[in-house]
């Protein structure tokens, strides 16, 4: 079924979007078509952030590949992994980042024809989408520190610390986080593992809305500081493998997380944001879910 690739996938991809590029052209190095009838071409270099499966934070840019005869929608775009032979796509057997293997971006397309290896294309990022997604993912990561600040009184025990010093209750708790236009949707599980690290999820529902006004309160300090937001490479390369945190230069100074999407430059680029708390109950444990709006300058 595959096509002949004359030129084999060997590296990772070189990734330009963590530097906020929203288009590049590129050498088509692999075209191979997928059992839903789908094609994934594979670059050398994209502008363009795939959904990781492994963590589907941030979803896909939307976009096109173009060449001097025609434009090609991208669908979808997923990280896929090589061991130098089979190329996976969307069900890599390791995660992002493993050695011995190279991690490219598979950008999904309907039809292919007139695409082979050795062709150049121009890669074209949606630059509102991909704006509203890095002021949501930006949010969600300020989100998450002040979350991690309003509960940390709730914490009867030493436990992990996020880049603040707080007990790291997003990092302990979470069990999804999904990226959205303009905010982000994160859940937790607070369970029995949980409150036997010294979590006293008792006194959460009474002090939800205090929880709340306080995070909102933190964000609103940070919003107000216009806090410089980076991306850190960790090693030289730009490979999509290399790993990477977000940084930001809060006013009491600069926290990083480990990041793979794309963000705002500074926090000047939004008005507010805010956060929506709601508990819940899910197999005989407490959820807890985080709703984070940003709003555009
Ligand atoms: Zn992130």
């Amino acid at each position: 079924m595959s096509l002949p690739n004359p030129i084999s996938v060997s590296t990772d991809t070189v990734v330009t979007y963590p530097d906020g590029d929203l288009t590049s052209t590129g050498t088509v190095l692999r075209v191979q078509p997928l059992a839903d009838g789908r094609t994934a071409v594979v670059l050398d270099r994209t502008p363009f952030h795939p959904v990781d499966p492994v963590w589907p934070d941030q979803p896909a840019d939307a976009g096109a590949l173009t060449t001097d005869s025609r434009s090609y929608p991208i669908v979808d775009a997923v990280v896929g992994a090589t061991d130098g032979t089979t190329l996976y796509v969307g069900d890599a057997p390791v995660r992002t980042g493993t050695d011995g293997w190279a991690f490219v971006v598979a950008h999904l397309v309907d039809d292919a024809s007139g695409l082979e290896p050795g062709s150049t294309v121009t890669v074209t990022v949606d630059a509102e989408r991909r704006g509203a997604l890095s002021a949501g993912h930006t949010a969600c990561h300020l989100a998450s520190l002040a979350l991690n600040d309003a509960l940390s009184s709730l914490w009867t025990k030493e436990v992990p610390v996020d880049g603040r010093g707080r007990p790291n209750f997003d990092q302990l708790a979470i069990t999804t986080s999904r990226i959205l236009e303009g905010g982000s949707l994160d859940e937790y599980r607070i369970g029995k593992s949980l409150r036997k690290k010294g979590f006293a999820a008792a006194e959460l529902g009474p002090r939800l809305d205090e929880v709340s006004a306080s995070i909102d309160r933190t964000l609103a300090e940070w919003v107000a500081s216009g806090a410089g937001v980076s991306i850190v490479r960790d090693g030289g390369g730009h490979g999509l493998g290399q790993r990477r945190r977000w940084r930001a230069e809060l006013p009491e100074g600069a926290v990083e997380i480990p990041c793979g999407g794309t963000h705002l430059r500074s926090l000047t680029e939004v008005t507010a944001v805010t956060v929506a708390l709601e508990l819940g109950e899910a197999d005989g444990a407490l959820t807890l879910t985080m709703r984070t709006t940003a709003q555009p300058a």
